[in-house]
């Protein structure tokens, strides 16, 4: 199992007994520990490099009050650090969604968990924020998705726009518009569809339906199990596509976080929700105090 950082730091710092100031000496042995355990927990080595220099640079010569010991300082510093790069701007969890009908796009490779994250968000704003939700399936290439996210709107109450045979995701897209519009729904979700890889018929497909939806919300869900290549996806589709959030499922597994701290580093976009296991009430806010502690150990 992974060892505790605040446990590491402390036999690090076992024979400094006095108090006082941090030292560079004291700070560089106290960053080699802070970076194996980043690299456990996932993050990446740019991010876990990029990350160690500002923790460096606000502990070297911090003072140590007397209630606490230098190992235990030095954890305070890189917690409020996480805290720091985690914590997006904004409410935790907050969708621009007031002008209805609002849509919002979500986008992400096959299996990453796009089409349940869809289904669990329109409950959570059907449930929790009293908005009338309406969802599209885009995913043209496998009638199974569409047929997925019909049996799940049954499942938690939330209206599918009928699946029509043969139309084109640009087609449902503006479909699912005018049927939003008309029906007085406040959101309309396009689930679009995923590939097993970034490629260049996905892109252009995901590009000309924003282009016809104008998304508020261009939410991108990763697996957070997959750490580095969640970053590498992140930054393409916010390359090409222009993401405005991230959902990051699969947090209920054996993972450490540290795709999260990547993600926010890299992509500098933040991460709204977390999925926590496949039932339809497992999405809660992101929040970045949690996933600190996650990494820690
Ligand atoms: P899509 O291809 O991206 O639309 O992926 P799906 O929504 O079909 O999800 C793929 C699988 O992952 C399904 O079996 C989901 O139940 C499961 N899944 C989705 N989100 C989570 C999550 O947060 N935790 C866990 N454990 N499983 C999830």
């Amino acid at each position: 199992m992974f060892e505790n950082l605040s446990e590491r730091l402390g036999g690090v710092f076992d024979r400094l007994t006095k108090q006082g100031a941090l030292s560079a000496d004291d700070v560089k042995t106290a960053m080699r520990e802070v970076r194996v355990a980043l690299l456990e927990a996932d993050v990446s080595l740019p991010v876990a490099r990029q990350f160690i220099k500002a923790v460096e640079k606000k502990a070297t010569g911090a003072s140590v009050t007397k209630s606490v010991t230098p190992g235990q300082q030095v954890v305070k510093i890189v917690h409020d650090e996480l805290i720091a790069v985690l914590a997006g701007e904004g409410e935790p969890g907050s969708l621009k969604i007031d002008n209805a009908p609002a849509p919002i796009l979500m986008v992400g490779l096959q299996g990453s968990g796009k089409t349940t994250t869809t289904a669990k968000l329109a409950k959570r704003l059907t449930e929790r924020d009293g908005k009338k939700v309406l969802m599209a399936s885009l995913d043209v290439n496998r009638p199974a998705a569409m047929e997925q996210l019909e049996i799940l709107g049954k499942q938690i109450g939330v209206t599918t726009l009928p699946i029509v045979k043969g139309e084109d995701p640009v087609a449902i897209a503006k479909r699912a518009k005018t049927q939003a519009s008309l029906g007085g729904y406040d959101v309309y979700m396009l689930d679009t569809a995923g590939r097993l890889s970034i490629d260049e018929e996905l892109m252009a497909q995901v590009e000309a339906v924003r282009d016809v939806a104008n998304p508020r919300e261009t939410l991108l869900v990763v697996d957070g199990l997959t750490g580095q290549d969640a970053v590498h996806t992140a930054e393409n589709f916010d390359d090409r596509i222009g993401i405005s959030g991230v959902v990051l499922t699969r947090m209920d597994g054996d993972g450490r976080g540290g795709a999260a701290l990547s993600m926010r580093a890299v992509t500098g976009k933040p991460i709204k929700f977390v999925g926590l296991g496949e039932k339809m009430e497992a999405l809660e806010t992101f929040e970045p105090e949690r996933v600190a502690g996650r990494i820690l150990g």
